[in-house]
């Protein structure tokens, strides 16, 4: 090749290098603190009730994960609580009819205890308003030191001071870990997403995981997802968590609604390539939403 053609390809590809997503310049874990996720959860059933209501999963010292049982609840909605130095924040708190309150206290305990702190105060938010997130509320809120976020948008928005909904997004510090709360409304009108600065972890509730992305609202849901895609632009995505596994191992095949036992399911953990099929299918669906099913996720509209 001449080499006055290698300058203006070099050119090219260094352009191309700046734009590229949500990358690291070296392979060592782009600066975010790392954490495990277990290769396969606590499987329900077929017999039940034989698994305790909730399986705890320590990410790291500071994340935890609990799923609850499909015993208790065929949804086995996934709940996180995260410690900063200050505050520690619980998102959301499940189906209900469980003993939600005592195993998130348990694991404060713990945390104190290992931390060498008598308190923490606790801030229990949701991720959206379906009674499968918010069913624990009750019960959280007997809790002392703890301030429960109403499940309603407008309580959202007093609480994390968010002015202009669902454009903006706002900084939730809990203490040397910062947060980002994104208005996500569509699935539902009150969802948002959580960008955990620390670990890179990108928490999207039930608007994206493996599983059944139920849209109520089309247009709302396709500009929310369009402003994850924006949002995470050049961050690191170490993984997007979101509240359920419906999704089996086997592509494009789900379990069916209503399932409680299912010893085949998909990982939890999705990435940012699948945000990207997600926000391609909705453009090209535009507007309207029909069902589809994708390799790790189904779109299915509500009505
Ligand atoms: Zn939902
Ligand atoms: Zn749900």
């Amino acid at each position: 090749m001449l080499r006055e053609n290698l300058c203006p390809i070099l050119i090219l590809l260094l352009a191309a290098i700046c734009q590229a997503d949500a990358q690291a310049p070296q392979p060592n874990g782009g600066g975010v603190r790392a954490g495990v996720l277990p290769r396969t959860w606590q499987i329900s059933g077929p017999q039940c009730p034989a698994d305790p209501q909730f399986q705890v999963h320590e990410y790291n010292q500071d994340l935890y994960i609990f799923r609850e049982s499909g015993c208790s609840n065929y949804e086995k909605p996934f709940l996180y609580l995260l410690f900063g130095n200050e505050k520690a924040l619980l998102l959301d708190t499940g189906a209900g009819k469980t003993d939600v309150a005592r195993a998130v206290k348990k694991q404060i305990d713990q945390w104190l205890n290992r931390n060498h702190r008598t308190s923490i105060p606790l801030i229990v938010a949701h991720t959206h308003a379906h009674r499968d997130h918010i069913s624990g509320d009750e019960e959280l809120k007997a809790l002392p030191n703890t301030t429960v976020v109403e499940p309603r948008a407008s309580a959202v928005q007093t609480f994390f001071g968010l002015r202009n909904w669902p454009t903006e997004v706002v900084t939730f510090d809990l203490g040397n870990r910062a947060l980002d709360v994104i208005p996500i409304p569509g699935h539902e009108a009150s969802s948002i997403a959580i960008y955990d600065r620390q670990t890179g972890i990108l928490f999207a509730g039930d608007s994206l995981y493996p599983g059944r992305l139920y849209v109520e609202d089309a247009s709302a849901f396709a500009l929310s997802i369009q402003r994850l895609v924006d949002f995470t632009h050049g961050k690191i995505i170490a993984h997007v968590l979101g509240n359920h596994i419906e999704q089996t191992r086997t592509a494009y095949l789900d379990y069916p609604i209503g399932t409680v036992y299912q010893p085949d399911e998909h990982q939890l953990e999705l990435g940012r390539a699948h945000l990207l099929e997600l926000n391609e299918a909705l453009r090209e669906m535009n507007g309207k939403i029909v069902r589809m099913a994708f390799r790790d996720f189904t779109v299915w509209p509500e009505n």
